[in-house]
């Protein structure tokens, strides 16, 4: 037994159609925690568990926090969760629903953190939002799941926030012979640290963060998605704000499922393949959820970051004007 549940990989006839590609959709928004996170931070705090931890401590008010409060309530292990000043009420009411302690401390996530670490005993566990082998290990279950569930793809997308989830996804894709399976990596413009950190060959740290997509921003990436990307092919793009809340729109309105811009910006950047991966035809997108965003919100976001025209309309139309220049 996991903590994780085994999600669904279905196929989107919606997007195939907009991108004339087969795409799937691998449903880590449908996770107890409503995001892939479980996926790692069960695995992870179920090993601190059979090492003798008797609290699991964390400095995350987003999808890593929730995921340690669910898996500390499944495990029987009391869990406190550290967080700043600005994490919304919704956010800290989730937490509590799972029977772990709140505390709020600092005006910024980097004291919280500071914080939390100061309060750490010799019999806590120490849970990381993305930097921690552990959790990769825990999220490459995903691709062992996907491995089952269909043939190989030709690319997979995921969205980067300190790379966690790229660290699992690849390890996921040794474990089952799909090392040469490339990868799309995909951020928001506001919160480039990976694409910074591939710039400059090694982490940086981004000057702030300025984008919807909160979770996808860590100041600072993990070394070893750097690391990672000398030796796998992975290519990383940025969309906007308003293509990542209009991929969530449409996750909503063509598929039913609730997700972040974080998750959303994943379904934009298929309008980036005919740049990256011209001819990737079996696509597998990591819908990785997210409990951050009401319906509400996305609606008003939507309205207040408007995309001109279709997310996909606009390239599609142009990549099949220059094949049309091409037959003429
Ligand atoms: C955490 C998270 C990400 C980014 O994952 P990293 O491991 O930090 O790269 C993306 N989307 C959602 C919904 C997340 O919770």
């Amino acid at each position: 037994m996991t903590l994780h549940i085994e999600t669904p990989l279905i196929e989107s006839r919606a997007l195939s159609l907009k991108t004339g590609r087969d795409i799937l959709l691998k449903l880590e928004s449908l996770q107890p925690s409503g995001s892939f996170k479980l996926r790692g931070v069960g695995f992870a705090c179920e090993e601190h568990k059979r090492n003798g931890a008797r609290r699991f401590v964390t400095a995350s008010g987003g999808n890593a926090g929730y995921a340690v409060a669910y898996a500390g309530r499944e495990l029987g292990i009391p869990v406190t969760v550290v967080v700043p000043q600005t994490t919304s009420e919704r956010a800290k009411s989730l937490i509590r629903a799972e029977e772990a302690e709140v505390v709020v401390h600092g005006a910024a996530f980097i004291e919280s953190n500071e914080y939390a670490r100061s309060i750490l005993t010799d019999n806590d566990a120490w849970l990381h939002a993305f930097d921690d082998p552990l959790l990769w290990a825990g999220h490459a279950t995903m691709i062992e799941e996907i491995a089952r569930q269909t043939e190989r793809p030709d690319l997979i997308v995921c969205s980067v926030g300190g790379g966690g989830l790229l660290a699992g996804v690849i390890e996921g894709l040794r474990r089952v012979g799909w090392s040469d399976t490339p990868v799309l990596t995909v951020e928001t413009e506001g919160a480039d640290s990976y694409n910074q950190a591939l710039k400059a060959g090694t982490p940086v740290t981004i000057a702030g963060i300025n984008s919807v997509a909160t979770s996808l921003g860590a100041s600072k990436v993990a070394e070893r998605v750097v690391a990672l990307a000398k030796e796998h092919p992975i290519r990383n793009c940025l969309v906007t704000d308003a293509e990542a809340i209009q991929g969530s729109v449409m996750l909503l309105e063509e598929h039913r499922v609730l997700t972040e811009p974080a998750c959303g910006a994943s379904v934009a950047a298929l309008s980036r393949i005919p740049e990256y991966f011209p001819h990737a035809q079996r696509i597998v997108v990591i819908a990785c959820g997210g409990v951050g965003t009401t319906s509400q919100q996305l609606l008003e976001w939507s309205d207040f970051y408007p995309l001109d025209g279709d997310l996909f309309a606009a390239r599609h139309s142009a990549e099949s004007n220059s094949l049309d220049s091409l037959k003429s």
